[in-house]
């Protein structure tokens, strides 16, 4: 803590004056703010707090993204996987102190560990949006440990209750002889939100757009704005549909960071994968090209993608496109 008041000491000397007011615009200026000071001041590559101080000096409340699991389908604990990670859907997202989270695969169970050690025995509160209820969408749910440890915890779950009701969900997924523990034992609030297609405001200077995406049973993608960055989290969604392609394209539109479904290559998409629901690389490239949001991330990889085949895949990728990168465990992206 010592260190991160002196480094935001150091920075208010350094940018006193001299910081025009940043508007969504300013994106390199963002940048700037986020990695020069640091790096002078330190010598050293800034770490995401560096980046947080340098950036409320700034007067910016930046947004920051984070990913616990990546994985489509089902974990894949396998050695030829662990660069990019085997837990299942789940990416956070911190906007001052509010804290959002995407989908609850087996990676949401990793960042309940996070949390708690953050936390200690501190109360807080988080946003949970869920795109589907597909096992690889809810499975970190009953292993999140926030979940038990605090009543004045509160967990805010936003879903579609087009196919079901969340709280059921969770419910059914804790009932014998699924799991041995009564959801009973969970102690922190929960609260249910029933969201459908279109916009609302979640929180001051916080909107949420959702549309729904091509995909069995149905999947919603989300696109979160604040005033400093928009991120679209875009999973588990087909092409081909003219409508649905329409939509993603249209919910995508000048992103910051769109988040994509990319789970099959395309030739493997072609040969044996019509109808199941999924995306491929060459399609997220069409995706942000054609929205013109400005970085993609790759994401939801098919469980017998290993690192080798998702560093080719971004290599292609490149060709296309060049701000492209593949979701790994712990990777962060400040906007
Ligand atoms: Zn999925
Ligand atoms: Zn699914």
């Amino acid at each position: 803590m010592r260190a991160a008041a002196s480094l935001q000491r150091s920075l208010a000397v350094h940018y006193r004056g001299r910081v025009p007011v940043p508007d969504r615009r300013c994106h390199q200026l963002r940048e700037i703010v986020s990695w020069e000071p640091t790096r002078q001041l330190t010598g050293r590559r800034p770490s995401s707090e560096d980046t947080k101080q340098a950036a409320l000096v700034c007067g910016l409340e930046p947004m920051r993204i984070k990913f616990w699991g990546v994985r489509g389908s089902t974990p894949t604990p396998q050695s030829e996987n662990m660069r990019y990670g085997g837990n299942t859907s789940c990416v956070e997202v911190r906007f001052g102190d509010r804290i959002y989270i995407f989908d609850c695969g087996t990676g949401f169970r990793v960042l309940g560990q996070q949390l708690q050690s953050e936390f200690g025995d501190r109360p807080f509160s988080a946003q949970v949006f869920v795109s589907h209820f597909h096992w690889d969408h809810i499975q970190g749910m009953p292993f999140f440990r926030p979940l038990y440890a605090n009543a004045e915890s509160r967990f805010l779950f936003q879903c579609s209750s087009r196919t079901r009701s969340l709280k059921q969900v969770l419910a059914d997924q804790m009932a014998a002889p699924y799991f041995p523990v009564d959801i009973g034992q969970m102690k922190a609030r929960r609260d249910f939100y029933d969201i459908e297609s279109g916009r609302i405001t979640i929180e001051d200077g916080v909107q949420l757009q959702t549309a729904w995406l091509n995909h069995p049973q149905g999947c919603m993608g989300f696109r979160l704005e604040t005033k400093d960055g928009i991120l679209v989290y875009a999973t588990d969604n087909e092409p081909g549909d003219a409508a649905f392609d329409k939509a993603v394209r249209k919910l995508a539109e000048g992103a910051d960071v769109l988040i994509y479904d990319a789970q099959y290559l395309p030739e493997e998409y072609e040969a044996r994968r019509r109808g199941w629901g999924h995306s491929h690389w060459r399609e997220a490239v069409n995706v942000v090209m054609q929205s013109g949001a400005k970085e993609l991330v790759l994401f939801h990889h098919d469980p017998d993608h290993t690192d080798a085949i998702i560093d080719k895949v971004v290599h292609e990728a490149r060709n296309y496109y060049p701000k492209v990168r593949a979701a790994a465990e712990g990777m962060e992206i400040n906007l």
